[in-house]
């Protein structure tokens, strides 16, 4: 890999930019495993043909090598595709990003946390974001292939041990993917989260992975006549997610926590929260990509769209630091081109579905990846 130049150019129509390669890298996303003990329908790994494997402790610990290279990194945060409590070294990797000065979240399904929950405290992780798209035993074993009652013991090892270490930490959030058949669940949602003292409700939408789950989606596109016109999915009026929530939180969920809502529809303004956040995502083989959404190679449907997605990755651990993959001109070029948003929008455009760009992750203005029809970027997909 090239040494990261101090200035990188770009011509654009009657202006020039110029980027500097800045190490102002602030939270690391790393999957530490793509293994998964849970089933969930609307989960990507249904999709793959990716072999399973674990992150190499060495990469880890050369990454935490490098952690005092970037002043501003301060988050590191557990999670991915695939079930980061399944890593046989995980409390040593937590130990690792402590001592490297590094504050820890992990997203978990929460069945592990049993075996795992006194490590999780002991540790010092800060927040604990647990999957549970619905408080009802049969839903969730269908969602998720996994036990409500498995998942409640695990909240409850959780809330012993804090109370055994004198400690507040970890957080609990309780995360809900929303969609047709959990909606009017979440309205229980509240209930749980007072009984297990959870601290946050983070509610996101569904990003189909299948063909059999696009109907199942919440989110609409404003001019949905238009879309019916071309021959499209037929949005529905958009389910109103705050509706179902805000009531049954108010009445039955005493607590100082909070409710983060996805947004519903698709709109004019794009922002993504991980170029923003200055984030980047480790995959459990050691690729450096910029979010989840460009982390593996998957089908998916936008508004009943196929799309084919690739993995981007900018590097690979094995071959270069993470400094300068952050830094290469690549990785600093697309950041600033997220930045100011420079992709046209496929779901506002008229040829949406006859062009063939979309369906393999492109875009007429020659990107490729693109994030033109990127649900991460309208926040209707919401990350913890
Ligand atoms: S717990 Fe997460 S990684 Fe595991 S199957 Fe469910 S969605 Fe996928
Ligand atoms: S790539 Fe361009 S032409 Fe094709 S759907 Fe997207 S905005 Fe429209
Ligand atoms: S806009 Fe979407 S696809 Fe593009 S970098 Fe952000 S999350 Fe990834």
């Amino acid at each position: 890999m090239d040494r990261p130049s101090a200035f990188i150019t770009e011509e654009t129509e009657g202006a020039a930019i110029i980027y500097r390669p800045l190490p102002d890298l602030r939270r690391l996303y790393v999957e530490a495993t793509n293994r998964c003990d849970a089933g969930c329908v609307m989960c990507m790994r249904r999709t793959w043909n990716e072999a399973q494997g674990d992150l190499d402790y060495d990469l880890f610990q050369g990454l935490m090598r490098e952690v005092p290279r970037f002043p501003a990194l301060e988050w590191l945060f557990f999670g991915g595709f695939g079930e980061p409590l399944l890593h046989p070294r995980l409390p040593d990797m937590i130990a690792e990003a402590r001592r490297a000065g590094l504050r820890i979240k992990i997203s978990t399904n929460g069945q592990y946390l049993p075996v795992l929950a006194s490590e999780v405290v002991k540790r010092g992780v800060e927040e604990i974001i647990v999957s549970c798209d619905s408080p009802r035993e049969n839903t969730y074993a269908s969602l998720r292939g996994g036990s409500l009652g498995r998942l409640e013991e695990g909240i409850e090892a959780l809330n012993e041990a804090k109370k055994r270490y004198g400690s507040p930490f970890p957080r609990l959030v309780l995360e809900f993917v929303a969609m047709k058949r959990n909606l009017e669940e979440l309205k229980e949602l509240p209930v749980l989260a007072a009984r297990w003292g959870a601290a946050s409700l983070l509610v996101t939408n569904l990003l189909p992975y299948s063909e059999g789950l696009k109907e199942e989606i919440l989110y609409s596109y404003a001019d949905a006549p238009r879309i019916l016109r071309s021959g499209g999915f037929t949005p529905e009026r958009p389910a109103d997610i705050a509706g179902t929530i805000w009531k049954a939180a108010a009445e039955k969920w005493f607590t100082w926590g909070t409710v983060k809502l996805p947004r519903n529809v698709w709109g004019a303004f794009r922002r993504c929260s991980f170029v923003e956040s200055y984030s980047a995502v480790v995959t459990w083989e050691g690729d450096v990509t910029p979010c989840y959404a460009l982390s593996h190679s998957y089908p998916c449907f936008v508004f009943g769209r196929r799309k084919e997605v690739r993995k981007y990755s900018l590097g690979n651990l094995r071959h270069a630091g993470l400094y300068d993959i952050w830094a290469s001109e690549e990785y600093v070029r697309f950041r600033g081109k997220v930045r100011l948003f420079r992709f046209p929008s496929c779901v506002d455009c008229e040829l949406a579905y006859t062009c063939d760009y979309p369906a393999a992750n492109q875009d007429c203005w020659g990107n490729a990846p693109s994030c033109a029809d990127c649900l991460w970027a309208q926040d209707i997909i919401k990350c913890p």
